[in-house]
């Protein structure tokens, strides 16, 4: 700590979702020590990132393609518990296992240039000035509301994906759905079973995706992402770009009427929406299935945006400023992205900390075993893999 109060270290990481822990976890690999050479802060209660917030109906059973940190794996979970508590569970193990000491709950308000080429992070336990910041922040606390006209006249509830109470709230009422994607059609298909009626409102047709989802295809989607955003523009998420998996339970809500799509309502009523060609629909809720933005506003005194609305980004590295990394941002924005970005950005920081005189202390570049020393996983959750 200097004698201003601010504490000097090597790396901040905001966020302790997927895409922060993989960045902590490699940043204990190649030898920086928590609190001393890195520290993790996060504004959430819990461990868990994004997932402790998620509604109960959605189970692990439910959740596709969940991959785990590097270096534990995430075995003998029950599918019927909400994934909410099995992800909140498998972090905190995580977390303690490798004595990353994440620092909880602490909001950052603001990143912005200091003085000897340090950064300056702002946040709700002081300042700090690290050489570099890993930004992992996410999505979630940034749900995105479309306006449309006469919103503010709608007599009924509005809520968004991000404060879904699950189905059953909804019991006997009428419920448009707005959105095309997964989370969508999920809140349709459950809803359905016990609502009076559900609509389901989308800006375009959906894309309903036959056959298993392979890597090729995969690695195709990330790659359109990332197009975007080495061209400066906001990232979409990866799923927008991979189509709507083709299950059983979306085969059946099909035959049942439940994903007839009507096109998007030109406004709201107070008793529901209304297109220019006459039709209405009356309902008591309409639920925002539109969608999260990336959560990076505290960045905003580092002017790293495009004119293009987007933060340009090689690799994990933002083109304006070379010691902000954004993992878990645009193409690596789902678990496995989160996995890789966070190693891909421990890699580039290293570098630069042995440019700039960081890492002291470090075995700068090669990673070491990593763990707290003496301790061995707990027995659900971990099973040491190697990589990541
Ligand atoms: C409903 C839903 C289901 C999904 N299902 C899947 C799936 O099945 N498979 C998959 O691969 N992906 C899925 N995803 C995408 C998923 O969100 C990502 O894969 C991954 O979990 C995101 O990890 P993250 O670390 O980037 O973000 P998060 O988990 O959102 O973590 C970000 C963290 O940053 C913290 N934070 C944010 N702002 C600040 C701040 N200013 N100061 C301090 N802390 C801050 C938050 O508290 C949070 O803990 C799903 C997304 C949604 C919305």
């Amino acid at each position: 700590m200097n004698i201003s109060g601010v504490r000097e270290l090597d790396v901040v990481v905001i966020g302790a979702g997927q895409a922060g822990l993989s960045a902590a976890h490699h940043l204990r690999r190649v030898g920086l020590e928590p609190d001393v050479g890195f520290v993790v802060l996060d504004h959430a209660p819990r461990p868990g990132g994004a997932w402790q917030f998620r509604w109960p109906s959605l189970t692990y059973g439910k959740v596709h393609g969940m991959h785990a940190l590097p270096g534990m794996e995430l075995t003998g979970a029950d599918p019927d518990r909400p994934s909410s508590e099995v992800i909140g569970a498998y972090f905190a193990a995580y977390e303690e296992h490798f004595d990353l000491r994440v620092h909880r709950p602490v909001e950052v308000s603001a990143v912005r240039e200091g003085s000897g080429g340090r950064l300056l992070v702002e946040t709700s336990e002081g300042t700090y000035a690290p050489r570099a910041v890993i930004n992992a922040t996410g999505t979630w606390d940034r749900p995105f509301w479309p306006r449309y006209p006469g919103q503010e006249t709608f007599r009924g509830r509005q809520l968004h994906t991000a404060d879904y109470p699950g189905p059953e709230e909804f019991a006997g009422q009428r419920v448009i759905v707005v959105g095309g994607g997964a989370s969508g059609t999920q809140h349709l298909m459950e809803i359905a079973e016990h609502a009076a009626d559900t609509f389901w409102v989308t800006r375009s047709e959906p894309v309903f995706r036959e056959g298993p989802f392979t890597e090729e295809w995969g690695r195709a989607a990330v790659a359109m992402v990332e197009e975007r955003v080495r061209r400066g523009l906001p990232p979409r998420s990866v799923v927008s770009v991979t189509g709507l998996p083709m299950t059983d339970a979306v085969r059946r809500a099909r035959e049942r009427g439940v994903l007839d799509r009507l096109p998007m309502f030109d406004r709201i009523t107070p008793d529901g929406v209304a297109w220019d060609d006459g039709r209405v629909v009356e309902a008591e809720v309409i639920l925002w299935a539109t969608g999260f933005r990336p959560a990076v506003d505290h960045l905003a005194p580092l002017k790293l945006r495009e004119p293009g609305g987007g933060i340009r980004a090689e690799d994990t590295r933002a083109v304006r400023d070379g010691r902000v990394h954004l993992v878990g941002y645009g193409p690596s924005a789902s678990t496995i992205g989160a996995n890789r970005a966070g190693r891909a950005a421990v890699r580039s920081v290293m570098r630069l900390l042995r440019e700039t005189g960081g890492g002291t202390g470090a075995e700068t570049g090669t990673e070491t075993g990593g763990g707290r020393p003496g301790r061995e996983a707990g027995a659900a959750v971990a099973a040491p893999v190697s990589g990541g």
